[in-house]
């Protein structure tokens, strides 16, 4: 037996491409130690690899598609059992083994950037929700400024001073008051409130004090709150602020850490 009929059979072994009778024999032929054939089996798996490994798939040049194409249709299917079947063997063979090989070469790029793009996709839902959440913020800050010039503009507006007291005598304040429109208190260098509490706004006008709000500080000390306007509009005496549970109480609990007077 000559060599001839496994010279080409290694490259479609090494696909899993090699069906019928010719893997048997191949692989008998194999097992008797053929070392050119060994050397075939162990560079076509080397280069499979490599494909794999080397990005996009890999497609045929249009000329070898076209010369297999054209081998496939001059062999009819009454040559087919003829003297001579291995062009056609090996033609099919290597044209299922390249459909193969850049299926699976396909697949693995696919799947890798399949996780890229997903990440890409998360990183990017993440930023517009922060985007949004920052607009939303500004939006909520423009409308207090204008609203804040509005009231200076009336002349019956008043801006009352708010000291920092006891636990925090650093923190400053200025409420802008309107006694028929109400008006806000702005806040600075007031610690952040612990976990589970936050800071109360108490308007004082002839009686008990009346909650007018609880607010929060942000992480430099700041913070604006809005506040409704006296039933009647009658006039205030004393803005202050005292720590309290989140919720808000209804007469002051905790201690009192800003005052107008
Ligand atoms: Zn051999």
């Amino acid at each position: 037996m000559t060599h001839e009929p496994y010279d080409t059979q290694a490259a479609s072994y090494a696909l899993g491409a090699l069906d019928g009778e010719e893997r048997p024999e191949f692989e008998r032929h194999l097992a008797g130690g053929c070392a050119v054939c060994g050397a075939a089996l162990r560079a076509s798996a080397e280069t499979l690899a490599a494909m794999v490994r080397s990005g996009p798939p890999m497609v045929p040049p249009p000329a070898v598609k076209e010369a297999l194409l054209r081998r496939i249709a001059t062999t009819t299917p009454g040559r087919r059992a003829s003297a001579r079947p291995r062009p056609l063997v090996w033609a099919v063979g290597t044209l299922a083994a390249m459909i193969a090989g850049a299926a699976f070469t396909g697949a693995f790029v696919a799947s890798r950037y399949e996780g890229r793009l997903g990440q890409m996709a998360r990183e990017a839902a993440a930023l517009r929700e922060r985007v949004q959440r920052d607009e939303a913020a500004l939006r909520e800050q423009i409308a207090v400024y204008r609203s804040a010039v509005d009231l200076l503009r009336d002349p019956q507006t008043q801006i009352v001073t708010l000291h920092g007291l006891g636990p925090s005598p650093e923190a400053t304040g200025r409420v802008i008051w309107h006694p028929v429109n109400g008006g806000y208190v702005f806040v600075a260098n007031l610690p952040s409130a612990p976990a589970g509490k936050a800071y109360e706004l108490w308007t004082i006008a002839d009686a008990a004090p009346q909650p007018a709000g609880v607010f929060q500080v942000d992480a430099s000390g700041r913070g604006t709150h809005r506040i409704p306007p006296l039933e009647g509009g009658k006039p205030v005496k004393v803005f202050a602020v005292t720590l309290e549970p989140e919720g808000g109480v209804p007469a002051p609990t905790g201690p009192m850490v800003l005052a107008s007077k």
